[in-house]
């Protein structure tokens, strides 16, 4: 999805809401991934002494630095929504 997009943006072509999806889909999945992480390490992974817990609070500046809601309002309007 992300190379799809990068693929059309040096093309020249419109390609605003392929970076929309691919940011919204990926950065919301590394959050994810990153809370996965922590649930299996349990405890550990929530305490700041194990990289656990870094990883899902930097994971979630991604739906934070330019948001999820705002991505989903760019693909909607881009949809004629
Ligand atoms: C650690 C950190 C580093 C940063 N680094 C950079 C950087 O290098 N460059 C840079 O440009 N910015 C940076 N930012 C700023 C970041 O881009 C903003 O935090 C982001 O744009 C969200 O703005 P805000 O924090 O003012 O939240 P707000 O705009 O106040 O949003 C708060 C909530 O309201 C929702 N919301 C806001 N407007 C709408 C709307 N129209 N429709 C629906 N929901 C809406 C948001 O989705 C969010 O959930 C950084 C932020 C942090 C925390």
């Amino acid at each position: 999805m992300t190379y799809n997009a990068l693929r059309l943006y040096i093309g020249g072509e419109d390609a605003i809401r392929q970076v929309a999806m691919a940011k919204l889909y990926t950065s919301e999945l590394a959050f994810h991934v990153a809370d996965e992480c922590v649930q299996i390490h349990g405890g550990y992974g929530y305490i700041t002494e194990f990289p656990a817990e870094r990883a899902l609070r930097d994971a979630r500046l991604g739906p934070i630095g330019g948001t999820s809601e705002v991505m989903r309002e760019i693909i909607g309007r881009t949809l004629g929504l």
